[in-house]
């Protein structure tokens, strides 16, 4: 039997009128069909404690109904003005069983509002704990969102697109992780290679690594990878139940390694030997004193595409991974110093103990765990300061990001 594939239509909604909200009021309410799940995973029973702190006494789990309290409501244009913004919420909506809304989704992008990427992340948070969702259409800039209790099991989606599979894993990740009793299987189709979204070279490596250390452990699998436009790349997670540690760390260690893989999909292999070649070159300009050693691939897939990543290993550190992915008509030479430039960017700051990107996404799971954490960031993004942002609008923490007033600057993360 397949797990719930919110692809094919398989929910069970039931429209259940108009309330005041988004526009174009369409309001659905996301059951399971306890049928077309691949494991029956029971759901956490009412009395398991909750480790985080929440701003207000959680939803009593017990209940099938969605949430009815206080709506928190979210200007999604606010900081970064992204999608992240309504993935942290669905996330900890799912997690603190407080509802939310949420304007102006994406204002800050060129195609504001619901793409099918973010449409589908809405989905497949709704299809795991039953949730009312008011809003949830392409191009929508409103959505309403009242969690039911979360009942983890296999999930399949497709996103339909080429968009990022790996956003969609990590807005279900913390759910699962914290609510499963047994072992969660998790299969995405879509996007493995996405420009601003986490490539699968660095899921696997370095946020992987970074759950590692949190004591959060997931395996991960991509048999074929998936570039715009064909998309039809493949994601499996493996997600073990597991509730997040603490984690301290304002330095980093001597640089070790540096390795990576260049890898094409049906595209001629001397691509992938020019990524290799050019990338070389560009870190012995360095000067480091590191091993450097990169492979090539042949990535199956079912379109081409071509791409680098580069993974940095210090001594007693998470390793940070940097990928450069190329696009028609664009030199395989540019793409390999894509790569390194941000590479460079991150070993050029001595303390950083975490690249840009793992800090908006470690601060999640450490906002939820049990206990004070710190870290050092290479640099302090805008990404950070809105997840920050976005997190204390559900959870009852201090989460302080010190950072120097030029933008683009080392900084440390504390969550008190
Ligand atoms: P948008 O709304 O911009 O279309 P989105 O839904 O992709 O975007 P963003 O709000 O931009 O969302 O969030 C993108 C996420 O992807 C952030 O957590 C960011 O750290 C992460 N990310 C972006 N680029 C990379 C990369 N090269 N490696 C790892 N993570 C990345």
């Amino acid at each position: 039997m397949e797990g719930d594939n919110i692809s094919r239509g398989r929910r069970d909604e039931r429209w259940q009128g108009i309330e005041p909200a988004p526009t174009r009021a369409c309001r659905k309410r996301w059951t399971s069909h306890a049928a077309h799940e691949r494991i029956p995973s029971p759901v956490r029973p009412a009395s398991a404690p909750t480790r985080p702190r929440l701003s207000t006494e959680p939803h009593a789990v017990s209940s099938s109904k969605p949430s009815a309290e206080k709506l928190i409501v979210l200007d999604g244009s606010r900081g970064e003005g992204g999608g992240q913004i309504l993935r942290t919420a669905l996330t900890l909506s799912m997690l603190t069983g407080r509802p939310f809304r949420i304007a102006k989704i994406r204002a800050n992008r060129e195609k504001s509002g619901l793409r099918p990427q973010h449409l589908k992340a809405v989905e497949a948070a709704a299809m795991l704990c039953g949730a009312d969702v008011a809003g949830a259409e392409i191009g929508s800039r409103d959505l309403v969102f009242r969690p039911g209790p979360i009942a983890p099991r296999d999930l399949t989606i497709d996103v339909g697109t080429a968009g990022s599979t790996s956003l969609i894993l990590q807005t279900l990740h913390l759910p699962i992780a914290l609510r499963a009793e047994t072992a969660v299987r998790v299969v995405l189709a879509g996007g493995t290679f996405n420009p601003k979204a986490p490539p699968y070279p660095f899921l696997d490596q370095t946020w992987r690594g970074h759950l590692a250390h949190l004591g959060m452990p997931i395996a991960l699998a991509t048999p074929s990878a998936g570039f715009y436009p064909r998309g039809g790349g493949r994601l499996e997670a493996w997600i073990e139940p597991a509730q997040p540690r603490p984690w301290v760390r304002t330095t980093r260690g001597d640089l070790l390694r540096i390795r990576g893989t260049a890898g094409v999909a049906n595209l001629r292999d001397d691509v992938a030997a020019r990524l290799r070649a050019r990338a070389i070159d560009r870190i012995r300009d360095q000067g480091w004193n590191a091993d450097v050693a990169i492979e090539t691939a042949s990535w199956p897939s079912p379109g081409q595409g071509a791409a680098i990543s580069l993974t940095a290993e210090h001594a007693g550190s998470t390793v940070a991974t940097f990928v450069g992915i190329g696009e028609r008509g664009k030199p395989a030479e540019l793409v390999a110093d894509e790569a390194v430039a941000e590479l460079v960017a991150f070993l050029n700051v001595p303390d950083g103990a975490v690249d840009p990107h793992s800090a908006d996404q470690i601060l999640l799971p450490l906002a939820l765990a049990d206990g004070r954490s710190v870290y050092t960031v290479s640099e302090v993004t805008e990404h950070l300061r809105t997840n920050a942002e976005t997190i204390r609008a559900f959870l009852d923490r201090a989460i302080i990001v010190e950072e120097a007033p030029v933008p683009g600057q080392p900084g440390r993360v504390i969550v008190e």
